[in-house]
């Protein structure tokens, strides 16, 4: 397929989610789903106990995972190019964050919900998550650190909207701690290719930028010549 023939599907994909309703109340239902989910099960894991250790371990480790699985469903998402599946509106709306990144400015907690929108792989994780929790089939230990990262999983997008937005003194701070992502880490995959895909903290990218290596051809000459022929409503006022 030429590039042209791309940029025309990648088009026809975007008129479809801009046109039609289901797209959009599709990812309130997954926000809702995801945000349900988390909010249902950090109520389950809560009373249980696994020590203040326990908790430490729990937190580091969730943040280490959720850190390089949303990297890598990001790694994947970059590098898919399906706009002509009936899920390719939702690919071809993905690929916009690297053509305007700015995001405009919102509460933390709309951001949270919004962008938990675009976590549809999260929402049967959590599920199956919930189910495994109800049958008591996991560890106290590994269901806190599972739990922590499904909500991780959503924080990360925060993390993302602030790196792009914020001047804030505290979250520069917590960017340059690498408790979330910094400016700096993350204009490495805005500004060079097939690098960088985390985007809680970034943490895990030398691993996440070792498997981009071995298994994708980049967005700078891939993806993000597809959505070179459309405008978006910003760019069309
Ligand atoms: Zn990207
Ligand atoms: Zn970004």
């Amino acid at each position: 397929m030429t590039l042209e023939e791309k940029q025309r599907e990648f088009n026809v994909a975007m008129q479809l989610y801009t046109t039609r309703t289901g797209y959009k109340l599709f990812g309130s239902f997954i926000s809702v789903a995801n945000v349900f989910l988390q909010a249902w099960l950090l109520w389950r894991v809560l009373p249980i106990s696994v020590g203040i250790l326990g908790q430490v371990i729990a937190i580091t480790a969730a943040w280490l995972i959720a850190d390089f699985v949303n990297g890598l469903v990001h790694l994947y998402m970059d590098n898919n190019d399906r706009y002509d599946s009936f899920y390719g509106p939702l690919v071809a709306n993905f690929h916009l964050h690297h053509k305007t990144p700015r995001y405009q400015p919102k509460n933390l907690a709309l951001v949270y919900f919004v962008e938990s929108g675009s976590k549809v792989w999260l929402v049967p994780c959590l599920f199956c998550l919930a189910l495994a929790a109800e049958f008591g089939a996991v560890s106290p230990l590994l269901l806190h650190i599972l739990v922590y990262a499904g909500i991780l999983s959503s924080l990360a997008e925060v993390s993302h909207y602030l790196c792009h937005t914020s001047m804030s003194p505290i979250a520069l701070r917590l960017g340059n701690l690498g408790i979330l992502l910094s400016k700096k880490r993350h204009a490495v995959h805005h500004m060079q290719d097939n690098m960088s895909y985390a985007f809680l903290n970034g943490l895990t990218d030398p691993l996440i930028n070792l498997i981009a290596a071995r298994s994708s051809r980049g967005y700078k000459q891939n993806t993000d010549l597809h959505y070179a022929m459309y405008c978006t409503e910003a760019e069309s006022r």
